[in-house]
């Protein structure tokens, strides 16, 4: 940031002074993408990164659970071209058999019976019985009437999909999923996550279409994936290679203590490792973790008012619960919802259709994913109960049903904070955090938990390029920093 009087470029001359490391915390996509593409760019610059986990690849890891490797709920990595699809692919140039392509093949469970995903309104009329339709339908039609008569503001989830769909509609196909998932009333989440995530599913279009006045056919989300023969962990794995090849430190296992600074200034940063601290200096920080932990590390002298709004920034976190079954396969699907609110858990994910040498030869493993919030009652279950509760959902699938009495293993693991959950309100806390941040002198913060962004794989890959490239200058471009942050600050003002 300049401050009065000072020019972008002399402002930038103070902010890379020495040769000391860049220091990026997290190796998840985002941290490794930027790690190395700046050694890629600027091979004298040295770089570490930092992270508390044993594995690489963030949530986009893999790990070992007897003779399968798992991912952490589906991974697939979604497919638009640009710089990330072809880092992924220049990584395994020389050994094009490890990337798998393919197209999303994805259902959502309802009612008892399955529909592509995402629901689409024609299929969803024509499958629920007929009075159900018809409900739909006039409700449809009263709502829209009514809104078109008497405006009211959409200030939440709830308002939104309502308006948009009728109470029925709304209900049945996000409203019970979306309070399902977040463990959270509809009406306290922000109507502007509504807008992002229910995208392709229009009455209007269907009218339009029946009409024949139009009507898109629309194919929101991304329906191509590359996926890694064995795992999605593996593309982490081998983009850590590379940072090493060229010189570049990636600390495993390793606890960010404090981030020190002087000033506006980080000098450097102290780590912890098997009970030992080390400190590590700093030239530039690039933060790739929560925001409220990067928060909490910088120490007390923090503005109230920042602490509050990290805060107010919550998470939900994640129960995975993996059944065993000794057969080839249970479904032809990457994964399938669980709408109905009957069901404790959201999504089943059969990871051996993404790759089959994923898995144990004859066996599959499917992936159960229930939300929840760290020590409630679901986090606080024993993993035998967990595993019940998965085989109780299993019972009212009817393709699944069947099979419960086969299963020959299963797994729990617990990964605390996982979603970022957008409350009304989340981008107003997110934004002063964040301009917390840019006050200081060689700070950026990237990636999905960096800038409190919901985005994928590919989104995560594209920033820490973009920021890998502004650091790789000697002298980083503010002006180009600032556009950075207007970019990414304003992805959260547009959900
Ligand atoms: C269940 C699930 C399914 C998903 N499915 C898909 C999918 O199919 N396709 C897709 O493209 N994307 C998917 N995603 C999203 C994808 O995982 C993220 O977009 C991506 O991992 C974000 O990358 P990141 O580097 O920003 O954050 P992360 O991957 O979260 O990496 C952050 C890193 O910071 C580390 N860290 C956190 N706190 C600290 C600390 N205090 N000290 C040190 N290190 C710390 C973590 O260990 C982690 O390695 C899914 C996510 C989840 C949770």
């Amino acid at each position: 940031m300049t401050t009065p009087g000072e020019t972008a470029a002399e402002s930038s001359q103070a902010i890379v002074a020495t040769r000391d490391p860049i220091v990026v915390l997290g190796a998840g996509p985002a941290g490794l993408a930027c790690a190395y593409r700046i050694l890629l760019s600027n091979p004298d610059q040295k770089v570490v990164v930092v992270d508390r986990s044993s594995i690489i690849g963030g949530a986009g890891a893999s790990f070992k659970w007897k003779g399968h490797t798992l991912d952490f709920g589906p991974h697939a990595f979604h497919t638009r071209g640009s710089e990330p699809e072809k880092l992924v692919r220049d990584l395994f140039a020389a050994e094009p058999g490890l990337l798998i392509e393919g197209r999303k093949q994805v259902h959502v469970y309802l009612k008892g019976k399955r529909f592509k995903y995402p629901l689409q309104i024609t299929e969803a009329l024509l499958k629920f019985n007929p009075l159900l339709s018809a409900r739909i339908i006039i409700e449809f039609l009263i709502t829209s009437l009514f809104h078109a008569a008497v405006s009211i503001p959409v200030e939440n989830f709830e308002n939104w999909g309502k308006k948009r769909f009728g109470p029925t509609l709304y209900k049945m196909s996000f409203g019970d999923y979306t309070e399902k998932v977040w463990k959270t009333k509809a009406n306290k989440i922000s109507e502007k996550f509504a807008s992002e995530k229910i995208q392709g599913f229009s009455f209007i279009n269907l009218i339009q279409k029946l009409l024949r006045v139009g009507g898109q056919v629309t194919e929101p989300y991304y329906q191509t994936w590359l996926y890694h023969r064995y795992g999605s962990g593996q593309m982490y794995v081998r983009l850590g290679e590379r940072i090493r090849e060229r010189g570049g430190e990636i600390l495993l296992g390793t606890t960010i203590h404090s981030v020190n600074r002087q000033g506006r200034r980080v000098v450097s940063i102290t780590v912890e490792k098997d009970g030992a601290k080390t400190e590590i200096p700093c030239t530039w920080l690039v933060n790739t973790i929560p925001l409220p932990q990067f928060v909490g590390t910088l120490g007390g002298d923090v503005p109230f008012p920042v602490r509050h709004a990290a805060s107010k920034l919550r998470y939900i976190s994640l129960l995975l619960v993996y059944l065993e079954f000794p057969v080839e396969r249970v479904s032809e699907d990457h994964w399938f919802y669980l709408l109905d609110p009957r069901f404790a858990f959201n999504r089943v994910t059969e990871q051996k259709n993404l790759s089959s040498d994923t898995m144990e030869p004859g066996k599959t493993v499917l992936s159960f994913e229930l939300t929840c919030r760290v020590g409630d009652e679901y986090w606080r279950m024993t993993d035998e109960e967990l595993v019940k509760l998965a085989i109780k959902d299993c019972q009212s699938i009817h393709f699944m049903c069947d099979l419960i009495g086969r299963i020959t293993d299963s797994k729990v693991i617990r990964v605390p904070n996982v979603y970022e959950i957008y409350f009304k309100g989340f981008d107003q806390h997110a934004e002063s955090v964040l301009a917390y941040m840019s006050e200081m002198d060689n700070v950026s913060s990237v990636g999905r938990r960096g800038l409190f962004l919901q985005g994928d794989q590919h989104q995560a890959v594209e920033m820490g390029l973009e920021m890998g490239d502004i650091l790789a200058q000697n002298v980083p471009d503010r002006l180009r920093l600032d556009g950075f942050m207007a970019k990414y600050v304003g992805y959260l003002d547009s959900y």
